[in-house]
């Protein structure tokens, strides 16, 4: 029999932190539990390998498809999710963003104490080491390596020139005093790698720490509850699926994403009860939250062809694919080291608001689908997502089977505001790639097209074309008690049972106003400091812009 003092489910962004930080002290007994397997793939190395691994579905990613979105004609999403070491970290973006200062700010006005931004800016600042040092909002010698953008790319110069020629704000830091505006992204990148949770964290320790053991392709099925308390969990392992039991003495901590976080207490008894009969799971405690309260960022895409050989096409066309192939495993050189994503803006859709609601990212390729269809054609590509959608989706087994993909249903745009928000980014995005600044690199617009200009017309383009852009959260959301779908508390333990904690992305009450991975990280760094029993960081108080002419 197994017995460690936690077990950590699930080896993405939040569980690799966590198995780095409980372990510290190199007592304190942790078995850190995931799906998959490790991450030595070239593809996971190389931030260029990000667009095979966001599309095909395998050894690194899940692969999951949404049921059919009521409000986008009934199209079932492509939803990728990271399996293996790093989970998400191991095939995101690699962008490194926040959120506003706000969003905490708000958590924290929700009852949640502990949670604003001056409480949880020092734990994004232990996370990080950001390149060139850090300052007031960022760290200088934590896990996690955040680069500053670097590829001297005409298309990003004039993204961010067009912004500013328009007449937005600009900005050199997203994740510093100003958010809003036109600037370069910082990337979890170093060296030309991709620097994922698990580069950062667990690489490092999992063979200096004989208190940490790590199991792959080791996946639960069950967590286990006994008297009211977690105990352990039931797992399955290797290719014979051979059933394991490993327990807990102190918690165990579930880590395992916005998706399988809710699937996983589900399949264990813990739910709403109504959902568990439909699926003939019987209830161990009853939560009606969990799986509820599910939102994502909704994304369309907006293409021009560019008429120079300066995107993603050129660099890898024919035999130049093997040549950047070659060059970077060779020499880590070359266009391999990029991901090709390094500008992008935080604009509002409405004056009025107190903080951007739309998030841009440029990107160096015609992207339909995920990248799943190939556009034969240099061009570029201007993301538009809507950052806090007042849509809210579920996700709930389709069985009890532990093996069946969760019905996942994001219920986009199911509200008019989240449909004229999109419909505005996308008339702001066209307006302003029209800019003079982008006359050398423009040519004609590739997707929606000139023909489509009226907004039923537009809006229709929307329902049939808008994508995830990979962020889902609040599936496990934080509440006080008395909050009737709160599945956690402000110190992520699971409502009404003991020896319990969630920590990912779905603890997340609201989506925050930017991609989700540095978040996540920061949710981590600050559980463990719960879990370990230590006293909450000093909270700071640093300058944010405050935009006076905001409602
Ligand atoms: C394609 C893509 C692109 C993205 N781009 C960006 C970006 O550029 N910037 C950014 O900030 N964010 C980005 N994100 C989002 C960000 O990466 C995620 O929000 C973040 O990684 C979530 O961390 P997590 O710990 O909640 O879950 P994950 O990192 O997904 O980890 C969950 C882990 O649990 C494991 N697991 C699941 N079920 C089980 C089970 N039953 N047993 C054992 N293990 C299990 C999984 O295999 C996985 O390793 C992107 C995400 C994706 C998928």
């Amino acid at each position: 029999m197994s017995r460690f003092d936690y077990i950590i489910i699930g080896a993405g962004s939040a569980g690799c932190v966590l198995a780095n930080r409980l372990t510290a002290d190199g007592k304190t007994r942790v078995l850190l539990l995931e799906a998959g397997g490790k991450d030595n793939s070239i593809l996971v190395k190389m931030p260029a390998g990000v667009g095979s691994l966001i599309k095909d579905k395998g050894a690194y990613n899940w692969g999951f498809w949404t049921e059919g979105e009521p409000h986008l004609d009934g199209r079932q999403l492509w939803w990728p999710r990271g399996k293996g070491w790093g989970g998400s970290s191991s095939i995101n973006g690699m962008i490194y963003i926040r959120g506003h200062a706000r969003d905490y700010d708000q958590w924290r006005q929700m009852g949640l104490s502990g949670w604003s931004y001056g409480e949880v800016l020092p734990y994004f600042k232990r996370s990080e080491t950001l390149e060139g040092g850090g300052d007031d909002y960022h760290g200088s010698d934590g896990p996690l390596y955040v680069s500053k953008a670097s590829t001297p790319n005409p298309i990003f110069s004039s993204f961010i020139k067009a912004g500013a020629d328009a007449g937005y704000k600009v900005t050199s830091d997203f994740n510093g005093y100003q958010q809003e505006g036109f600037g370069p992204y910082q990337l979890t990148i170093k060296d030309g790698q991709r620097w994922s949770a698990a580069r950062g964290y667990l690489h490092p320790v999992k063979d200096q720490r004989p208190n940490l053991v790590t199991e792959i392709e080791a996946r639960t099925t069950k967590i286990i509850i006994e008297n009211g308390r977690a105990v352990g969990v039931a797992y399955v392992q290797g290719k014979k699926q051979t059933a394991k039991i490993a327990y807990a003495d102190s918690e165990v901590l579930l880590c395992a994403g916005a998706v399988q976080s809710p699937q996983i207490l589900q399949l264990s008894g813990i739910g709403d009860p109504e959902a568990l009969a439909k699926v003939g799971v019987p209830v161990v405690h009853a939560l009606k939250g969990v799986g509820k309260n599910l939102q994502d960022h909704l994304d369309v895409v907006i293409s021009w062809e560019c008429p120079e050989a300066i995107t993603a096409y050129s660099y890898n066309k024919g035999l130049k694919r093997l040549a950047t192939g070659l060059n970077y495993l060779l020499r880590g050189q070359g266009p391999g080291r990029q991901n090709f994503l390094e500008a992008g803006a935080f604009l509002k859709s409405r004056p009025d608001l107190d903080r951007p609601d739309l998030q841009l990212h440029c990107v160096l390729a015609i992207m339909k689908d995920h990248g799943k269809t190939v556009i034969e054609k240099d061009g570029f590509s201007v993301h538009v997502c809507q950052l806090r959608p007042e849509s809210r989706g579920e996700v709930a087994l389709r069985s009890a089977d532990p093996f069946d993909d969760p019905a996942i249903l994001a219920n986009y745009l199911a509200t008019d505001e989240d449909r004229r928000a999109l419909r505005e980014g996308v008339k702001m995005v066209r307006a302003l790639v029209k800019g003079a600044a982008m006359d050398a690199v423009r040519g004609e617009e590739f997707q929606p097209g000139e023909a489509i200009q009226s907004d039923a017309d537009l809006d229709a383009w929307i329902r049939e074309t808008s994508e995830t852009i990979y962020h889902p959260v609040g599936t496990c959301r934080m509440g006080a008690a008395g909050d009737e779908l709160a599945v956690v508390d402000e110190t992520l333990c699971v409502h009404g049972l003991k020896g319990l904690r969630v920590v990912d992305a779905s603890v997340m009450p609201t989506l925050v106003g930017g991609n989700t991975n540095g978040p996540t990280i920061m949710i981590a760094e600050k559980a463990a400091d719960m879990i370990l029993g230590r006293a909450p960081m000093a909270a700071v108080t640093v300058p944010v812009f405050e935009d006076a002419s905001a409602a």
